[in-house]
């Protein structure tokens, strides 16, 4: 296998180091592992930017909450290293937990305000968990660009927003949600859904199309485009909707009337499965 295995902190300094003295430039991914193309299409934009790449594996405790699903959350590492191999991935870093938190762990860090919103309103904690391991592992592989989904929107706008506060020396991309043929988009956690689960889980994806068509057609109305989103979703029998909004992009407040930048987000649970997915809609 050509894709290097890092595994402790100390390692992943010194490869980067040399990375640097060579004068290559570093793209990360990070991920929790359980690759999907979603994953390997952010592999591949890190690819087009930068001479080597770095995929972090971390289930980050720290992001998930007491009743979440950190235990259950799949896991296959060898399939993992294998797409990276497969995919020219240069370097897999794979920290082991306690040396990422040792039991006296005191310090984290909090981007205010747009971490209350959407995910954050259900999921407290969630997004402090996420910022101080992305400034962890930005402070250990020393990347020039990070590359995160816009399927999960909110956590690369809180990431941009971080990187900027702090003066972080990184560039952050978002690249394009990766979706299967019926539109669903690629989740690790779509393995937890039944069939039944699965068939009824795309109505997140046509809701959104509704949206984004109501939009397009000069609906500017927010609580109309919400509604016709709704009635898209709530006839799915398993589906548990926890917010359908339509939010200002850049700071993620609602608004009455649409305008400039709207990310459309969504969030619903199916079974076991808290699923979301968002548009982004430029409007004149
Ligand atoms: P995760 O392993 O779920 O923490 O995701 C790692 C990275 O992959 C994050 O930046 C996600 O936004 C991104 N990602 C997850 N699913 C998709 C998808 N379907 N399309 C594009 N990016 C994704």
């Amino acid at each position: 296998m050509a894709v290097k295995i890092i595994k402790t902190v100390r390692e992943m300094h010194c490869a980067a180091d040399r990375i640097r003295q060579a004068g290559l430039r570093i793209g990360l991914v990070p991920t929790m592992g359980y690759l999907h193309k979603g994953h390997l299409s952010l592999v591949r934009q890190a690819l087009k930017v930068t001479d080597r790449i770095v995929v972090s594996i971390f289930v980050n405790p720290l992001q998930f909450g007491p009743t979440e699903d950190l235990a259950a959350y799949p896991r296959n590492l060898d399939r993992d290293l294998k797409l990276l191999d497969q995919h020219g991935v240069h370097l897999a870093y794979l920290p082991d937990q306690k040396e990422i938190y040792p039991g006296d762990f005191a310090t984290s860090v909090r981007v205010a305000k747009l971490t209350e919103r959407l995910c954050g309103a259900s999921r407290p904690g969630h997004f402090e968990g996420v910022t101080t391991i992305v400034t962890k592992l930005f402070a250990a592989v020393k990347p020039h660009v990070a590359v995160f989904g816009q399927k999960d929107a909110q956590q690369t706008i809180v990431i941009q927003r971080m990187v900027r506060d702090l003066n972080l020396d990184v560039e952050i991309q978002m690249a394009p949600t990766v979706r299967e043929a019926d539109g669903l988009a690629m989740s690790s956690r779509n393995a937890y859904l039944s069939a039944e689960e699965r068939r009824e889980a795309p109505a997140l994806y046509r809701a959104l199309m509704v949206g984004q068509k109501m939009i397009g057609r000069g609906e500017r109305r927010a609580q109309r485009v919400i509604e016709a989103m709704r009635d898209v979703i709530e006839p799915q029998r398993s589906a548990e909707i926890d917010y359908i909004e339509a939010v200002d992009a850049k700071n993620l407040t609602p608004v009455a009337e649409l305008k400039d930048s709207i990310l459309l987000a969504v969030a619903v649970r199916f079974g076991n499965a808290r699923l979301i997915d968002n548009a982004l809609v430029h409007i004149k």
